[in-house]
């Protein structure tokens, strides 16, 4: 049983945009106090939270890094399952442009269940208090950078970042910080390592950076021939373990946690799926290699990210 006084983070998908047994789409909590909000949404972030012994009910803010769908795929789940479970508060809702539209587009998607809901909650009888509200309980926000969100006991900031940005998308991709009494973290979502990471993470306690490809194939990626030196860089927006490592060195973070990681060794059928962005199995000997090319450019601790893994923040070990 965790204990959730002070601030700690919670992985919730570890894992990339591809389905992976081991690991779930990329989604993250922090819990302050007992307060809870979620980073990111993808598949399995709900029943991820349960794992992790946090009830979704519990649930009070969502930011959204980026529409990509590992990072809202969940959103639908966790938003009805705990209507229906008669969540009382609202889930407040930060995102990039886009977010409103993909809220309304998800309540006229499972329209039939916002009708459900609604016809069940008129016919309970009334001595059921903890009662479904009879709307469903959203608050959304489309954010810019700055202090999204500032109470008594914690901030929350956006910083744009490098991700969709490259491909036209405007004010797409952002990072969060989350500072309180007890410390700090950041969600990088996914980027390319770049000067807004560092500012961001400046002296941060836990970053959470994502690690989505294999330096070698990050490499292969930006070159379309593979050959060094090809003048078309392909799109990638995204970090390998040195790029990680770097960000986490140059912002003087505490400790790293790398997430956003590949089925390298799951079962075949995930790693034959995801071949084009992972390449072939890997042996477990991955993750030590993934660590030590982290460590090439920084010194402190390392962590691979693993589902339902808690971090406390203010623990430097
Ligand atoms: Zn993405
Ligand atoms: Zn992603």
């Amino acid at each position: 049983m965790n204990d959730w006084n002070g601030m700690k983070v919670v992985l919730l998908g570890a894992g990339s945009a591809v389905p992976d047994p081991v690991r779930g789409n990329p989604s993250q909590a922090v819990v302050i106090d007992g307060e809870v909000m979620v980073i990111d949404c993808g598949e399995r972030a709900t029943v991820n939270l349960v794992r992790a012994g946090i009830n979704p009910l519990d649930v009070g803010y969502l930011f959204i890094t980026h529409m990509h769908w590992d990072h809202i795929v969940d959103f639908n789940y966790l938003l009805f399952s705990t209507w229906n479970c008669g969540k009382s508060t609202p889930i407040r809702i930060f995102g990039p442009t886009g977010t409103k539209r993909m809220c309304d587009g998800m309540l006229e998607a499972h329209h039939i269940d916002v009708e459900f809901v609604k016809r069940y909650i008129e016919q309970l009888p009334d001595h059921i208090t903890n009662r479904p509200q009879p709307e469903p309980p959203i608050e959304v926000e489309e954010i810019h950078e700055g202090v999204i969100v500032e109470t008594d006991k914690f901030k929350v900031t956006s910083r744009e970042i490098v991700h969709l940005q490259p491909l036209g998308f405007e004010r797409s991709s952002y990072a969060f910080r989350i500072d309180s009494e007890y410390g700090s973290a950041v969600f990088s979502g996914d980027t390319e390592p770049c000067d807004a990471m560092v500012e961001l993470s400046s002296d941060v306690d836990v970053l959470v950076h994502e690690c989505t490809f294999l330096e070698d194939i990050l490499d292969y990626r930006q070159n379309m021939d593979g050959q060094k030196g090809a003048e078309k860089i392909a799109w990638t927006g995204h970090t390998g373990p040195r790029g990680a490592g770097w960000i986490a060195q140059r912002a003087n973070a505490k400790k790293l946690v790398l997430t956003h990681l590949g089925p390298y060794d799951s079962p075949p059928a995930a790693i034959e799926m995801a071949s084009m962005y992972y390449g072939q199995r890997r042996g477990p000997e991955i993750w030590s290699q993934i660590i030590g090319e982290a460590k090439e450019t920084f010194p402190g601790p390392v962590i691979i990210g693993e589902d339902a893994m808690v971090i406390p923040v203010n623990d430097a070990t």
